[in-house]
C-alpha cells in the first residue's frame, strides 16, 4: 500500500535497523523503543491486522510467529513479551500487521 509506512520500510523507501528478514517476513527495531529491546515483526505483504487475515493468509501469520521464535534465539532473549495491537481501540497506530517483541527490565503493559 502506497501510504503505509511499514510497506515503505519493506520496499526500502524508509530506512530501518533490520533484525531479521526472509522472503515473507521482516523484523526491525522500533523507532521509539518502549523496552530495552523493542523489535517489530511484520509480514512483508500488507495485512491490516488480525481482523483482515484472509483464509489463505493464515500460513503467513504462522511464518511471522515462527520468525519471532527465531529472533528470540538469534538475539539471545532470555524472556520476552509479545504484543499485537488490533484496531484503533486496541491501540494500533500503524495499520500494517505487526508484533512487538519487548524484552529487558521493567516491561510495559501487563505484569
Ligand atoms: P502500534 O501502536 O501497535 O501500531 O505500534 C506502532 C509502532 O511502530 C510504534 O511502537 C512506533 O514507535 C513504531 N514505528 C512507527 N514508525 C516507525 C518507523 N519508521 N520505524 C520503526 N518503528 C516505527
Ligand atoms: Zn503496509
Amino acid at each position: 500500500m502506497s501510504d503505509c509506512i511499514f510497506c515503505k520500510i519493506v520496499d526500502g523507501d524508509i530506512p530501518s535497523k533490520k533484525v531479521y528478514e526472509d522472503d515473507s517476513v521482516l523484523a526491525f527495531y522500533d523507532a521509539h523503543p518502549k523496552a530495552d529491546t523493542h523489535i517489530l515483526v511484520i509480514p512483508k505483504q500488507h495485512i491490516v491486522n488480525l481482523y483482515d487475515v484472509q483464509a489463505h493468509q493464515w500460513p503467513l501469520v504462522q511464518q511471522v510467529l515462527q520468525s519471532v521464535q527465531r529472533i528470540a534465539e538469534q538475539e539471545n532473549l532470555v524472556g520476552y513479551r509479545l504484543i499485537s495491537n488490533n484496531g484503533a481501540q486496541g491501540g494500533q497506530e500503524v495499520f500494517h500487521m505487526h508484533w512487538h517483541i519487548l524484552a529487558g527490565d521493567k516491561l510495559p503493559g501487563f505484569q
